[in-house]
Parts: structure tokens; sequence; C-alpha cells
């Protein structure tokens, strides 16, 4: 399939920008090929340069909920707009959404607002360190929780597509202050606190790995973490980045909440859809924790751009509107569609296993992943040859799938039955070119 426009485009952002782009995944690397230049979006389709308009699964990698270019959002983006870029001041619409936040996560008491994922889990890093007095930090293999020096260590997302180990440029000193161990693993993580006593000032998980492909928390292990955690004077970090308030109104701690699994995180990370795609994120967490950060307490923090007020409007009109009717709709929509895929995949015998936690679920490749994915290591085996063909035959039939074996599927509650049954169209073909792949 020929990228039309999108190969010019490509072969000029590649002299202007490295691997031309602004953030690796997005250069195909690991399917190979031209990457779509996107010119617009509305509902669940992208269209690109060419004018071709795709059923669109990535949904800007999470935030778009309410799918693309949803009028009250945008019109809470314009008005806000109009009436100034950015202040460097309080505005009242922040107060708003931070009481939006708290007022769905109940273990939420303060939010601090900054302008990316990795900032928030920075920040939460450094609060942790702050009110323990302790260095260390521990991490899961597979688990991404942005792109700040010592949570590089062994990540998920673009690190794990890239197959890196982490990356250059991170100081060992800085390295050596995170233990990475393997996920849903508990006798490892009792061995890291026996090893290391009085030492470790957090653990950070992501709420349901999504970022290595989906693998939830085994039954009980958040909980696990957070008694011992606790037991050792240490803090967790709930990084809900991904999975808060798309997987639930109250993220995936909400979903394990309403289940009987009842835990208390000490901080939580947000962004994404708080964001409803513009640059929101957030630290949050109890008042005598989150009241360390400046001004109140001694943990410094801050930001030009941040609780900025388009980008606060745009978040804040997501999630009003994100009522339980747009829960009902994300959950059967993911329902509908690992149902179609699953089916496409049997009918031509493609070894593989669909993962879920909540609405979000992803797809492991090949016989020797097909019997369950717990952890990176397993993770790591699967076939991704066989995503790529998938992925290339579906593009080449008006889908978007994510540029790689390891990311989750987004779906919004603006796929309705005409964008399900044109995926639905394009799936025989393309089970059949990861069959022969
Ligand atoms: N934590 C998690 C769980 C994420 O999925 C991501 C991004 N995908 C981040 C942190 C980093 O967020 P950002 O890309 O906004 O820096």
């Amino acid at each position: 399939m020929s990228g039309g426009h999108n190969e010019d485009l490509f072969a000029r952002a590649r002299r202007a920008m490295p691997g031309g782009v602004s953030s690796p995944v997005r250069a195909y690397g690991s399917v190979g090929g031209t990457p779509r230049f996107l010119e617009s979006a509305h509902g669940a389709y992208v269209v690109d340069a060419d004018g071709r308009e795709y059923v669109d699964l990535i949904a800007s990698w999470g935030p778009a909920i309410l799918g693309h270019a949803h009028p009250e959002v945008i019109e809470a983006v314009t008005d806000a707009a109009a009436r100034g870029l950015s202040f460097g001041a309080s505005t009242p619409a922040e107060t708003l959404l931070a009481e939006e936040i708290s007022g769905r996560v109940a273990a939420v008491e303060r939010v601090r607002f900054v302008s990316t994922g990795t900032e928030a889990t920075m920040t939460a890093v450094r609060l942790a360190r702050g009110v323990t007095g302790r260095d260390l930090i521990v991490k899961f293999s597979g688990h991404y929780h942005g792109h700040s020096d010592g949570l590089l260590a062994q990540a998920g997302s673009g690190v794990a597509t890239l197959a890196l180990p982490g990356s250059a440029g991170v100081p060992e000193a800085i390295a050596a202050q995170t233990i990475v161990v393997p996920y849903n693993d508990p006798a490892a993580i009792a061995e890291v606190f026996a090893r290391h006593p009085g030492r470790i000032a957090a653990v950070i998980v992501e709420a349901a790995a999504a970022n290595m492909g989906v693998v939830a928390p085994e039954p009980g292990f958040n909980a696990l973490l957070a008694q011992t955690c606790h037991d050792n004077g240490a803090l967790l970090i709930l990084d809900e980045v991904l999975t808060g308030f798309r997987v639930g109104p109250a993220g995936y701690w909400g979903v394990q909440q309403q289940t009987g699994e009842t835990y208390a995180p000490d901080l939580f990370t947000y962004g994404k859809v708080i964001g409803g795609g513009l640059p929101v994120a957030a630290v949050a967490g109890r008042a005598e924790v989150m009241d360390l950060l400046a001004p109140v307490g001694p943990v410094y923090q801050a930001g030009t751009l941040s609780g900025n007020p388009v980008a606060v409007a745009a978040g804040l009109a997501t999630l009003r509107r994100a009522d339980a009717a747009v829960y009902a709709a994300l959950d059967a929509t993911s329902a509908a569609l690992q149902a179609e895929v699953g089916a496409a995949l049997e009918r031509e015998g493609v070894p593989h296993v669909i993962q879920t936690a909540g609405n979000l679920f992803s797809v492991f490749w090949g016989a020797p992943v097909a019997g369950g994915v717990p952890d990176y290591e397993t993770a790591t085996r699967q076939e991704s040859f066989r995503y790529a063909a998938f992925f290339h035959e579906m593009l080449a039939q008006g889908v978007s799938l994510p540029p790689s074996a390891f990311e989750a599927w987004f779906v919004t509650a603006s796929h309705d039955a005409d964008a399900l049954s044109r995926i639905a169209a394009a799936l025989p073909a393309a089970a059949r070119a990861a069959a022969s792949a």
C-alpha cells in the first residue's frame, strides 16, 4: 500500500526531526512501513494527509475516551482559548478539575497539576523520597512510567518496542537507585524489602500494566504491594496515567474497590484522560503526604504551564461528560471488539491470547504466549512479526492500530456499530496475514 503524501512527509520530517517524530513509537519502527501523517480526527476516525479515513484504535494513546473532537470539549476549549491561553496564575477551573478528581477517587484529598505523565511520576517519586528520607525506588519490568532518568530501566512502551534495556544518558548513580523486579511475583517483592531494610522509599506500579501489552495484576497483588510498603515504612505509588478515568469512573483502583479488593495507595498519578487530549497530568493523594509539596512543604515542584487554562478546560469538559453511559459504552465496545478479533484469529488458527484490564485489552501473538502473559519476560516471547503483518493489513483496509505489539488497543465511546463493522470487515484478511507471516 503506497503511503502517497505520507512518504514525502516522512522523508521531510526525518530531515527536520530525529526519526521524523516527536515520540519514538510513532515512527513505525517495529512494524515497518510509512507512518500516516494525520490532518484531522472526528469521533472514532482519523484522517491522513492523503485524505484517507481510518477507524482509530489509538485514541491519542488513551485521552480521547469520548472520541475525537467531541463538540462539548471543543466548545469548552474554544471558550477558554478566547479568554487567554496562559496566565501563570491560579484559575477557578483548576480547582474544579481537582474537585472532580477527588470527588471520583475517595483516597484523593489533594491534587497537584503538571503537564505530562512523566512529570507526574517524577514528582511522585520525589515526594516519596522527601516523605521517607530514603532513596531507593522499586519498579516492575515492562512497566512504563514516562521517561525520567530513574524510571527508564526495563521500561515498557517504546523502550519495549525498541527492545532497549533502558536508555543511554542515564547516570549509573541514578540507575542504581532503581530496583527492577518481575511483575506479579509476590516472592520478589518480599525479597527486595528483605534485602534493603529501611532503604526503600516507594514501590511504583501501573495500576494494571498496559505498556507491555495488557497484563492485569493477579488478584490481591496490588493490595499485597500496599501492605508490604506500609509494613516497611515505604509508599505505594499507583500509576493511573493510562488507566485513570478510562477503565472506570475512579480508574483501575476504583474497579478493584468495587470487586472488593480494598487497599490504599499513598500516591496516585494521572494523565491522558484528565487532559481530554491537551497536556494535563497530576499527582494526587492524601493531604498529609501531598502537603509536603512546595509551597506548604519542602519538596519542590513547579511549572510555567501547569494547570494551563485551555488544557484544564478540555479535561474538565471530558470528565464531566464521562458519565456511567460513557463507561458502559467503552466496556461494551471493548467486549464486542475482543470477540470479533478472537473469532477471526481462531478461524485462521493464529495462536494468541487476548488479555484485559477492565475495558483495556491487547492481543499477544504466537504459541509461546498463548497460555497467558503474567510478566514482561513472557511478553517478550510473543511473535511480534505476526502483529506487524496483521497491523499492515488492517491499515490497508482503513483501521489504525497501535504500531507495536506491546501497546494496548484503545476504544472510544464514539466507536459505534458502523466503526465496529468496518473493523470486522477488515479482520479476516488481517488474520490470514498474521497466520501466514
Ligand atoms: N505512566 C504510564 C502508565 C503511561 O502509560 C505513560 C504514557 N503512556 C506515562 C506514565 C507517561 O506519560 P507521558 O507520555 O504523558 O509523559
